[in-house]
């Protein structure tokens, strides 16, 4: 492996540096997926972790290694969703100052459950791409120190840790699958395992509609595509047209990507509440949503799919569930 913007060690630095803030989260066997499949399936549970998804890993790795200078200025980020929470989270606990930008659109009780984590939420923008030319601004004029919400050597190597998790949880793994929008947790997982044995398969796991990685990896470059509604919304957004760390990292350690319709994603998170007694959010059910719809090829084998995240609004679970049980 050459030439990769980050290397395993600086994983092994951020677990040292992130236990007080995080949670080493759980590796459980399923007895019904792995009867389904006809491999050893096994459930990385990020849904356990602080904030309810495992963003808050980087975020911690990214705050704790700023000045004592920067500390007392603060930081800035651009989020909806799971990576705003993790940076109010872990600001809040370091005593910093944290602002999210988020886009008109925003969903009411998202900007809630930032603002009841401490940090000052300004909506602005009609975008994505309008809020975070507002939070550019912003960090200049008062001195923030902005937060990638994954293109970023310090936020990878915080998700990186859960794969250094399942290596010591099950050393005999034979292939990991990974939810995928921005790369970070896929990119640190990969490293993590690629480390320990080439051998050990990396496959992204996307929602079908607008996969701006995947579409990128066919390019060869990063790309844009039109951002469309998903179940998973957490894995909705770029990649970056000027991204510098991540699509080398996925480009260079992961082996295959797949896809998942608006169906397969609801019948994921059907399964993972009424199979596994697992709330989980449309983002974090789509590697387990891979093997159930068998979009690869895992018989025989030892396999972890790495569930992200639970922060899915209980109306639209229960709408699903309902339909799904007629
Ligand atoms: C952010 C997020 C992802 C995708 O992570 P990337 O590093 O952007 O690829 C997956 N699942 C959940 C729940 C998330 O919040």
């Amino acid at each position: 492996m050459q030439n990769l913007p980050i290397e395993v060690r600086e994983l092994y630095a951020a677990r040292q540096r992130i236990y007080p803030l995080i949670r080493r989260t759980d590796l459980v066997y399923s007895p019904t997926l792995s009867a389904r499949s006809g491999a050893q399936v096994y459930l990385k549970l990020e849904t356990q972790q602080v904030t309810g998804a495992f963003k808050v890993r980087g975020a911690a790795n990214r705050l704790l290694q700023m000045t004592p200078a920067e500390r007392e200025r603060g930081v800035i980020t651009v989020s909806t969703g799971n990576h705003g929470r993790a940076v109010a989270h872990v600001a809040q606990a370091l005593g910093m100052r944290a602002v999210v930008c988020v886009p008109k659109l925003v969903l009411a009780h998202k900007v809630q459950a930032m603002r009841d984590l401490g940090a000052e939420v300004r909506v602005t923008g009609a975008s994505q791409d309008e809020a975070e030319a507002a939070a550019l601004e912003m960090a200049a004029a008062e001195e923030l120190t902005l937060v990638s919400p994954f293109d970023d050597p310090a936020i990878i190597a915080g998700q990186g840790t859960i794969g250094l998790e399942i290596l010591e949880d099950l050393p005999m793994v034979d292939a990991v699958l990974v939810p995928l929008s921005g790369g970070g947790l896929l990119g640190g997982i990969a490293l993590a395992l690629k480390s320990a044995s080439r051998a050990i398969r990396t496959i992204g796991v996307s929602m079908a509609r607008g996969p701006v990685m995947v579409a990128s990896l066919a390019e060869g470059h990063p790309v844009q595509l039109p951002e469309e509604a998903s179940l998973a919304d957490s894995l909705t957004g770029g990649i970056g047209l000027e991204n510098r760390y991540t699509f080398a990292l996925i480009r260079q350690l992961v082996d295959e990507t797949a896809l998942l319709s608006e169906e397969e994603i609801a019948a994921a998170m059907v399964y993972a509440l009424k199979e596994e007694h697992l709330v989980v959010e449309g983002g974090g059910s789509v590697a387990l949503g891979a093997i159930l719809h068998d979009k690869v090829d895992v018989a025989g084998k030892t396999v972890v799919a790495v569930v992200s995240g639970g922060n899915v609004d209980m109306a639209l679970l229960a709408q699903l569930l309902a339909e799904a049980t007629g």
